[in-house]
């Protein structure tokens, strides 16, 4: 039974199982202080009955005892008319001999034959039933001269009972409106508590059937939940733009594909229609093919460092490198294959300057714009290269007199596939990855890349890595 009942509220919306709890704790804390208050408020009224008795008797024994001297049976009979005077409403005062008899009664609205007489050798109270009413009696015996008996005074406590009766019916009546407004109140609070997460799952729900571009309603409060859609606002944005990229990425990928897969097509087509007999078409249709595998190769392998400059970076290969050094040795392995350009370098390191680097990364960088400036150089033949430390940075600056970069077109030469010029950077090899290759790896490095240009002038491209603060 209980583990059905324990089953089935566990299967409640959170909004229900918020104001079950509320109405369930608040009716506890009602009946719980209800019922002490009623104990208490009873017993206080129980006590001023009592003590208003007491007082009725005290006052009865005082008159019979200023009469100590001459009291017997007929000055009691004769005392009637006293007892008429003090009697109050709804009580019984009676006098009875030694013998228990009963001498003389008074009452007010209480037939004297509810209560048998009885009499008592000491003062004290008694409850009992006459059908339905409630009675308390207070016996206490009287000693004169002449004279030995009981007072007795007899109380209907039906007043006292309605009273009790109302302010029960009261509590219950308040305890009830109190516990319906809490749950009214617990369900208000649980149906704005819950509207984030009702417009959250709505928001999901909407992923699956609309897509990424679906948003949470965004919150004026700065509460947790309003938070929690914040977040998961921005996690989409996220998801989003990298799902953006992933597709902007295959789709350039396959593009620039397409280029030398249609330029070889057009040369076998060619070659099978007239190259079998012509030899110079031959030559020239086969170089070209040759040329377009080369480029197809290097686009492939482009692509793949690309992808493992996004993904690959194991901590294990970060070593400490002493940037001077390791410049001068990349320039030197980069101009031996370059012996018509000249490189200039002015390196302007401290032994104590070092950074945390993957090596072969870093060369990767440098090798990709020295090999740009080499591209794109033009008739002028020289490259400089700078290094210095600035502001716990180290940078390291390649610079040409080449062609340049047109203003409008800088911002968009790190992306991928980007090239200014295309028919001329194809020519001279150029499929637009280098520069997205170096950004990626200079950031995984913890640094920053940037350019300058100027058409016609020539480019500085500055690399800037944090300086490592522990040197040896
Ligand atoms: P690519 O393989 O085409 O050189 P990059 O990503 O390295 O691709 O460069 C993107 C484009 O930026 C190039 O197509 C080129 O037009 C331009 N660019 C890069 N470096 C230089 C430079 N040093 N001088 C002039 N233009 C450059």
């Amino acid at each position: 039974m209980m583990k059905t009942l324990c089953a089935l509220l566990s299967k409640l919306p959170i909004k229900w199982k918020i104001m079950l709890w509320s109405t369930g704790i608040m009716c506890i804390l009602f009946a719980v202080y209800n019922a002490a208050q009623f104990i208490t408020l009873g017993q206080w009224l129980n006590n001023q009955e009592r003590v208003s008795m007491q007082k009725s008797m005290a006052q009865i024994q005082e008159y019979y005892q200023e009469k100590k001297t001459v009291l017997d049976v007929d000055q009691v009979r004769n005392s009637k008319s006293y007892l008429e005077k003090i009697i109050e409403r709804r009580q019984l005062i009676r006098i009875l001999d030694q013998n228990g008899l009963q001498i003389i009664a008074v009452s007010n609205r209480l037939p004297d034959d509810w209560v048998p007489p009885e009499e008592s050798y000491q003062s004290l109270f008694i409850s009992v039933w006459h059908d339905n009413e409630h009675l308390l009696v207070l016996r206490s015996p009287i000693h004169t001269d002449h004279f030995q008996g009981t007072v007795e005074i007899v109380n209907n406590l039906e007043t006292l009972d309605q009273i009790s009766n109302i302010i029960l019916v009261v509590m219950v009546i308040a305890g009830l409106g109190a516990i319906f407004f809490s749950g009214f109140g617990g369900f208000l609070l649980s149906k704005q508590l819950l509207h984030p997460i009702q417009s959250l799952v709505e928001t999901i729900q909407n992923i699956k059937v609309k897509g990424l571009q679906e948003r949470v309603r965004p919150m004026n409060n700065n509460d947790e939940l309003s938070r929690l859609a914040h977040h998961f606002n921005d996690m989409m944005d996220q998801l989003e733009t990298s799902f953006q990229q992933q597709k902007q990425f295959v789709e350039d990928a396959s593009h620039e594909l397409r280029t030398p897969l249609a330029i070889m097509k057009g040369h076998l087509s060619l070659l099978k229609r007239w190259g079998k007999n012509d030899p110079q078409v031959l030559e020239v249709s086969l170089d070209a093919a040759i040329q377009e595998f080369q480029r197809m190769e290097g686009i492939v392998q482009e692509l793949l460092e690309l992808t493992r400059s996004e993904s690959d970076h194991p901590e294990a290969l970060i070593e400490i490198v002493k940037p001077s050094a390791f410049v001068q040795q990349c320039v030197e392995r980069f101009s031996s294959a370059h012996p018509n350009m000249v490189f200039e370098t002015d390196l302007h390191f401290t032994e104590s300057d070092a950074i945390e680097v993957v090596p072969y990364q870093l060369e990767q960088v440098l090798v990709i714009l020295l090999d740009n400036a080499v591209k794109y150089s033009a008739d002028n033949n020289v490259v400089r290269i700078n290094g210095m430390k600035q502001n716990h940075f180290v940078k390291i600056r390649v610079t040409d007199s080449g062609i340049g970069i047109p203003s409008d077109e800088l911002p968009y030469v790190f992306d991928r596939f980007y090239r200014v010029d295309k028919a001329r950077s194809r020519e001279g090899g150029g499929t637009g990855i280098g520069l997205a290759i170096a950004k990626r790896l200079v950031e995984r490095n913890r640094g920053k890349i940037t350019i300058m240009s100027k058409e016609h002038y020539g480019t500085t491209v500055t690399v800037s890595i944090p300086a490592c603060s522990k040197t040896e």
